[in-house]
């Protein structure tokens, strides 16, 4: 189990067979597919939500569906996942929950579901900084228009 960051990030090993849990709907899990499968990975995105991407924008939303679909990514929305075995995804229908179904031959199981702040730096400066402020993914990982937004309050303010 990985984290789309850790993906994205570092050299860390993909197996063959992925599955994506997007438990957000942004950027994040379509763009990790969309760079394993870019590499001949088997890719699904599985998300609770009633459509993969749902809060992204339309714009970007259409070419993102258009190049996940081309490259043969199956999307699995309306689906939640109850247990995560050794090789398998077990999952069930966020509408009729007794619809289950167990994903099988799983390698790799990679989450895009916003991770954990990072505040190292914010916590190093505590006490060294009279006026210190945290904003943005530094408080909890979101979108770029929340930690602009929080800048531009912010800096308002000040
Ligand atoms: C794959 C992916 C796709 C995304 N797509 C979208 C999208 O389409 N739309 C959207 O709105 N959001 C998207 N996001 C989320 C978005 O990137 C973040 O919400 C946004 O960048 C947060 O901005 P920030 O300035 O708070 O943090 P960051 O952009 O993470 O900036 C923090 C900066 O601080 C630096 N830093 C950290 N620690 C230190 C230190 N100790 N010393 C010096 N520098 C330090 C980091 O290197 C970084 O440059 C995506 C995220 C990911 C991971």
């Amino acid at each position: 189990m990985l984290t789309a960051r850790q993906v994205l990030e570092t050299d860390v090993a993909v197996g063959e067979r992925v599955v994506v849990v997007d438990t957000q709907g942004l950027m994040q899990g379509c763009d990790v597919a969309n760079y394993l499968s870019k590499q001949g990975k088997d890719v699904e995105i599985v998300t609770g939500m009633p459509y993969v991407g749902e809060n992204i924008q339309a714009g970007v939303w259409r070419h993102l569906y258009e190049e996940l679909l081309r490259q043969g990514v199956t999307m699995s929305p309306l689906t939640g996942v109850s247990a995560i075995g050794e090789s398998t995804v077990s999952t069930f229908s966020a509408v009729y929950t007794e619809a289950r179904r167990v994903i099988e031959g799983v390698d790799t199981v990679v989450f895009a579901s916003g991770g954990e702040a990072d505040d190292q730096l914010f916590r190093a400066l505590q006490g060294s900084v009279a006026d210190l402020h945290a904003i943005g993914d530094c408080v909890q990982p979101r979108t770029v228009e929340a930690a602009v937004y929080e800048g531009h309050k912010l800096g308002r303010l000040l």
